[in-house]
Parts: structure tokens; C-alpha cells; sequence
């Protein structure tokens, strides 16, 4: 171990490997195994196959998808003085055959190529003359499958390596879960022909430093408050959004709020994408809407803010997407706004990527009957509006892409256009379409299960990071943080038990809701309790319902905002589905009872009557502690949210504040107990709160 440490001083200049690097180039370099490295975006999962290249013999090739992100990786490798190059199309031809001589000549020890490169026999041959001593496939998630960038240029790679059959591989991801894994470790031929098994290595995928939270967000307009509350108080950070259309009107909408914003998506040409990530990396714009296209290669390190607009299709990507935040370290907030309505999008878009049966037959035979002639020119949306079974054109677009892997059709590919040539080809077997419907029908099935997992994740009421632990098959992990939603229910720092009035009312609505269980929604509901009039009202009978007009005189916005409250309190459980239904859950059962108090951000009464929805203020408090010592942990508190910028739970929740004024700890293992202090918590605050304790 002590060469591997030593290198990494003298290579890197750094004191101490990050979690799991020192396993993975050990595994390599003393093991001589084969090695899957599985860590999340920006946990130097980059330095483990650096390191390693620099202490083997002969060259490293590096796989990257990106060509655009290679120039940065090998001006950093430059720049601390190690010889790396990249050799891709970027290049010109005088440029490429240098490089290619200097890596004969042994002039490199790393060199970045994209999959495509293996395509070239010339550099095919080159190989052949070169000491290729490891592989380093980068983001290898982008060879399965199931993996959300999936290169069919990363299958050619198994071939490639059957060339090498004494170099080291080691392939790195930040995507975990095991069908990706499998798929990793099988399409490259890890354990076959003479391969042993490779030695598999998942860390650090907790990140304590992220406020994880679900807001369920019933229209825009509430999309629009989180929004707004997340740029407001934590400045730096990205909104994702899963459609083009979407990015460009949540754009419109903070522009308009004067915020300085940026946007990005797959739609604009690559000038106005390079602009904006530029913009964002030298700190000139601090927020950028965009869609999942923006990331990869965001090495920004002091995002403060993740809120996803609309939910994503994977907790994959929802992990990778939130991991860009916090990444120095210091704490960060990441909001998934939930709407049921836009699964829907999801939906289509797994409708997109695993077309139907029908629709690929269909399309088959529509480019049959056009193509009997000869080849035909057009559009993807052409051909879809020739194709009945979908009006998905994405769905048609991959269509095509199965006709031509099962060799029924050649597209030729004009870069530029958006038009393709495509002709068919007589006489193929259809077997190998037979088989890509199989393989359709798997993907589509895990894909689904995919946006299940995503759904269950909002809907659980176990802590958030543990349930993305477990996802991610990293074990022995604590019950409970201090950083989510679920272990810290209380977010906000103007919630509070109710008042007596305020309990009438939550019985009443809880009364309701249990009476009329899973047959309502929140509108429903509400309608009933201030006895409107309205016509689903009447016609349900429901004016006669014995809790009708139980609320009479409250506005139904207040209910409505009430129920949200106790939503998010775990008292009213809303199923999923196109019309959410409200029910009582156990715990709601006890609020009911007064044997359990929630603690609710009481929308304002005045407010809600003129259609707003605003927060009131903290009043009364029931627990046992000592209000002066709660008192001036409040100053002391405030004081650190001030100069932080930051809102007051992400330092210490009332309830933790008020647990300490209970408890008056005099030790760090006394202060460990307090609900709220976590590990990470304790080493910031710690000595500070046992000082005021102390002098109190
Ligand atoms: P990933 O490839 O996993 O997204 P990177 O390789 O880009 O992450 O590393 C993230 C950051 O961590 C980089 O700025 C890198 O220089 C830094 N880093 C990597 N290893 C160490 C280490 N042992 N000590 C300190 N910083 C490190």
C-alpha cells in the first residue's frame, strides 16, 4: 500500500486517498484483477485509473464518451506535469499521426479515446505495436443497456479487449444498481475467456451533506414558490426539468422574476449549450434551468440547489442529478417537486425508448411500401405521420433504430440534417427483429420498474438516504439522518403544534377524510367540509354527507393548504394515479385522537380568504424545556443562518433546540442523543451549543 500512497503524493500532490480509491488501485495494481469502480459524480473516481496508469508500465487507454470533456481531462493530467494526451476527431490528420507516434513511442501514459476510435484500423494496428497495460472504461454505464446513456459503440469493446487478454481493465461508473452492473461486467467479458471474475468495488454513495426533500406540488404556481425559495435563499444551483418546453418556460418565469438565470437543453445548437455551460462554470450566472443534457462535465463544486421541476425516470438519475450539488462538502438542498401528472412524461418517454410490437412492425411495413422503389428521403416526423399504431415520434425514431440493428433497413446518416436516407433491404431473416422484440420487452419491463422505484421513493416513509443506500447495494448504513424530510418532518421554521381552534379544525378534516377514505381528492374534500354548492358536490350526494359544512365560513383555500399540511405531516396518505384519493393513515388516526400533535405550517386564514396560500407565525409551544436556554440557542442559531445564508433547519431544527433546552447535555455523548444532531452536525456545532448550555 505504501508505493500507492506515495505515488499519490508525488503524482497528485494530494495527503490522503478519497473513500474507495486506494481499494480500487490496489485491486489493480497488487491484484492484478480486473476492477468495477462504482462511485458517485465527483468522488474522484477519475484519480483511481490516473493513479493506476501512472505506477504500470506502457500506456493507459482511456474510453470517454465525451470528446468535448477529453481537452479538459488532459489539461489538468498536463498541467500537474503528467504525460496524457487524447487522440479524436477533433484533431487534424497531421495532429492525430503525431500522437499516435508519440503514444508508439512510449511518450504517454494516458490516453483518452472515444469508443469510435476502435471503428479505425489505423489506430487498430497501432495498438497491436503499443504496451496497452490497463483499459479505463469511463462512465461504463454507457455499455448497457439499462444504463440512461447507452452507446452502442461501448459493445465493440469486448472485442477489443479479447486482444488484450493480459491488460487490466477497469471500469468506472456512478450508476449502481445491478442490471447495470451485470450488464457492465458481461458486455465487456469480465469473468469470461480466460478472464478471472473482476473484484467490484461500490463507496460513497452517502452523501449526509444533501437536505433531501419531496414537495408535492399540486400546480406550477406552487412549483413556482419552491422554485423561488431555493434560488432566493441558496443562490447557486441547477433546476432540472424533463422536456425542452418545460426548461424554456421555467426560464421564462424566473427571468421574469429578475433572477439571473441561464437555460440548456438538447434543442439548442452547440454554440448556445457551450455559452451556457461556460457562463455557469466561471461563476458568471448562478442558476441554470435545463434538462438531464446538462451534467455530465459540470465540475462545479459549490452548487448549493438541486430542485427538480418534474420528477425524473430513475432514482439513477435523480441521484446523479442531485449528487452535483454540495460536491466541496458543505451542505446543500435538493427539492423533487411531485406532481403525479408528470409521470406522464415518464410514460412517454419509456413508450419512446421501447416502441410496441406494432408500432415497429408497422413501421416496417411503411418503409416497405414507400422504399419499393427505391431508397426514400425524409423526416422521423414524416415517417410518424404515416404510422397510426403511436403519435410518439420518439417511439417511431427508435423503431428505425431496431429495424436497422436487425439489418432490415439501412439509414444513412448525413451530419447536418435532420432528413435520412433510408432504404430497405430484401430478403433479410427476421429472426434478429424477433430477438430485439424480446430484448424491447425486457427493457421496457425494467424501465417501468425503474419509475416504480422512483415513485416508491416518494412515496416512503423511511429516511430518503437510506432508501437510495439500499438502492445502490451500499450496505450497513444508521435508521435515521438528520437531513431528510422523512427524519426531520419539521422543515420549516414556522411550523408549529396547533392552537385549540386549530385542532377543531384538523379533527374535522381528519374526520372527513376518514369517512369518505380513498374515494376523494383534496378538492373533494374540502368542497365537502366548508359545504359548497358545487356541481360534483351535489351530485355525489355528497351535500348530504354527514360532515358537510363542518368548515362552513372557511375558504377553501385554507382547507385545501391545511390537508397539504397534513399530507406532508404523514396524518393524510394521497394515492397515486391520475385522480389522487386521500385517506387517513395510522398516524392520522392518533392526531385525530390528540394522542399524537402534528406540527403544521398554518396557512394564513386572513390570506387564504383573498386566494393566497401564506405562511402564519410560530406561537405556542408545549414541551417540557427550559424557554430561556431555547431562547438563546435561537440567537445563537439565527446568527449562524445569517452569515451562512442559509435557512434555519439546515443548521438546527426548533425541535432539536428545544430537545437540547430539555435535556441541558454537558457532553458530546450526552449531545449525540439529541434528535436532529447528526455525526456531521455534531463536528460543526457541536462545541459551540455545549458552550451556551454550559454558560447558561
Ligand atoms: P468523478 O470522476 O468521480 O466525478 P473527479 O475525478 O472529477 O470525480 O474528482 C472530483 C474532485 O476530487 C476533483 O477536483 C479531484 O481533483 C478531487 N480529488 C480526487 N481525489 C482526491 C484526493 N485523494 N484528495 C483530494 N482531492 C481529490
Amino acid at each position: 500500500m505504501s508505493q500507492i500512497r506515495t505515488a499519490l503524493k508525488t503524482y497528485f500532490g494530494f495527503d490522503a486517498f478519497l473513500e474507495g480509491q486506494e481499494e480500487a488501485v490496489h485491486s489493480v495494481i497488487e491484484e492484478r484483477l480486473d476492477t468495477v469502480v462504482i462511485m458517485p459524480t465527483g468522488s474522484g473516481k477519475s484519480l483511481c485509473y490516473q493513479l493506476t496508469a501512472m505506477l504500470l508500465d506502457g500506456v493507459t487507454l482511456v474510453i470517454s464518451p465525451l470528446i468535448a470533456l477529453m481537452k479538459d481531462q488532459v489539461d489538468a493530467l498536463e498541467a500537474r506535469g503528467l504525460p496524457a494526451t487524447f487522440i479524436n476527431s477533433s484533431l487534424s490528420l497531421e495532429e492525430m499521426t503525431e500522437r499516435m507516434q508519440s503514444m508508439r513511442d512510449g511518450s504517454y501514459k494516458l490516453v483518452y479515446v472515444a469508443p469510435e476510435r476502435f471503428r479505425n484500423n489505423y489506430f487498430m494496428d497501432l495498438l497491436k505495436r503499443v504496451e496497452v497495460s490497463m483499459v479505463a472504461v469511463d462512465e461504463a454505464h454507457c455499455i448497457s443497456q439499462w444504463g440512461h446513456d447507452f452507446r452502442p459503440d461501448y459493445l465493440r469493446l469486448k472485442h477489443v479487449l479479447q486482444e488484450f487478454a493480459g491488460t487490466r481493465v477497469m471500469a468506472l461508473t456512478a450508476t449502481a444498481t445491478a442490471e447495470v452492473r451485470e450488464d457492465i461486467i458481461a458486455n465487456l467479458g469480465l469473468g469470461q475467456e480466460g478472464r478471472n471474475a473482476p473484484s467490484i468495488f461500490v463507496f460513497g454513495f452517502a452523501r449526509p451533506n444533501l437536505s433531501i426533500k419531496v414537495s408535492r406540488a399540486a400546480s406550477h404556481d406552487v412549483k413556482l414558490e419552491h422554485t423561488l425559495d431555493a434560488v432566493r435563499n441558496y443562490r447557486t444551483g441547477i433546476v432540472y426539468c424533463s422536456t425542452r418546453k418545460n426548461v424554456e418556460r421555467v426560464f421564462k418565469l424566473l427571468d421574469k422574476e429578475g433572477l439571473q438565470v441561464g437555460f440548456y437543453h438538447g434543442g439548442m445548437s452547440d454554440g448556445e449549450r457551450e455559452e451556457t455551460q461556460n457562463k455557469f462554470m466561471e461563476k458568471k450566472v448562478p442558476v441554470v434551468v435545463a434538462t438531464n443534457a446538462f451534467g455530465m462535465g459540470v465540475d462545479r463544486d459549490d452548487l448549493r440547489f438541486i430542485v427538480h421541476w418534474d420528477i425524473p425516470g430513475s432514482l439513477e438519475a435523480y441521484y446523479q442529478e442531485i449528487g452535483r450539488a454540495g460536491r466541496d462538502g458543505e451542505d446543500a438542498f435538493c427539492d423533487l417537486l411531485y406532481n403525479y401528472a408528470d409521470v406522464k412524461t415518464q410514460e412517454f418517454f419509456i413508450e419512446g425508448a421501447n416502441p410496441m410490437k406494432e408500432t415497429i412492425e408497422e413501421t416496417l411495413k411503411v418503409i416497405r411500401k414507400r422504399c419499393s422503389h427505391g431508397p426514400a428521403n425524409m423526416s422521423v416526423s414524416d415517417w410518424a405521420a404515416n404510422i397510426h399504431s403511436t403519435n410518439n415520434e420518439m417511439a417511431v425514431q427508435t423503431a428505425m433504430y431496431i429495424l436497422e440493428r436487425a439489418g432490415l433497413i439501412v439509414r444513412e446518416v448525413e451530419s447536418g440534417s435532420r432528413t435520412r436516407m433510408i432504404d430497405v433491404l430484401t430478403d433479410a431473416p427476421m429472426e434478429p427483429l424477433r430477438e430485439q422484440f424480446v430484448v424491447m420487452g425486457n427493457k421496457r419491463q425494467r424501465d417501468r420498474a425503474r419509475l416504480q422505484a422512483m415513485l416508491d421513493y416518494v412515496d416512503t416513509r423511511d429516511c430518503r438516504h437510506n432508501y437510495i443506500l439500499n438502492y445502490f447495494g451500499e450496505p450497513g448504513q444508521s435508521l435515521s439522518c438528520d437531513t431528510c424530510d422523512i427524519c426531520v418532518p419539521f422543515v420549516s421554521e414556522t411550523a408549529r403544534p396547533p392552537d385549540e381552534k386549530e385542532w377543531e379544525v384538523i379533527q374535522k378534516i381528519l374526520s372527513c377524510v376518514a369517512r369518505l377514505s380513498d374515494r376523494f381528492g383534496k378538492t373533494r374534500i374540502a368542497q365537502v367540509l366548508i359545504g359548497s354548492k358545487a356541481k360534483p358536490v351535489v351530485s355525489a350526494n355528497l351535500h348530504e354527507h354527514r360532515t358537510y359544512g363542518l368548515l362552513s365560513g372557511y375558504p377553501e383555500n385554507y382547507v385545501k393548504a391545511l390537508i397539504d399540511e397534513l399530507v406532508r405531516d404523514g396524518s393524510i396518505s394521497v394515492s397515486r394515479g391520475e385522480y389522487p384519493l386521500l385517506k387517513i393513515t395510522p398516524r392520522g388516526k392518533e392526531v385525530a385522537w390528540q394522542n399524537e400533535v402534528p406540527r403544521l405550517d398554518f396557512p394564513d386564514l386572513n390570506k387564504a380568504s383573498r386566494g393566497a396560500s401564506k405562511r402564519g407565525r410560530v406561537t405556542a409551544e408545549h414541551v417540557d424545556y427550559d424557554p430561556l436556554l431555547f431562547e438563546k440557542l435561537r440567537v445563537w442559531r439565527n446568527g449562524i443562518c445569517r452569515t451562512r445564508g442559509i435557512p434555519a433547519y439546515l443548521v438546527l431544527a426548533d425541535k432539536s433546540l428545544r430537545a437540547i433546552a430539555a435535556a441541558q447535555p454537558d457532553s458530546f455523548a450526552e449531545l449525540e442523543q439529541i434528535w436532529g444532531l447528526g455525526a456531521n452536525k455534531l463536528k460543526q456545532f457541536g462545541d459551540d451549543i455545549l458552550a451556551i448550555v454550559d454558560e447558561h
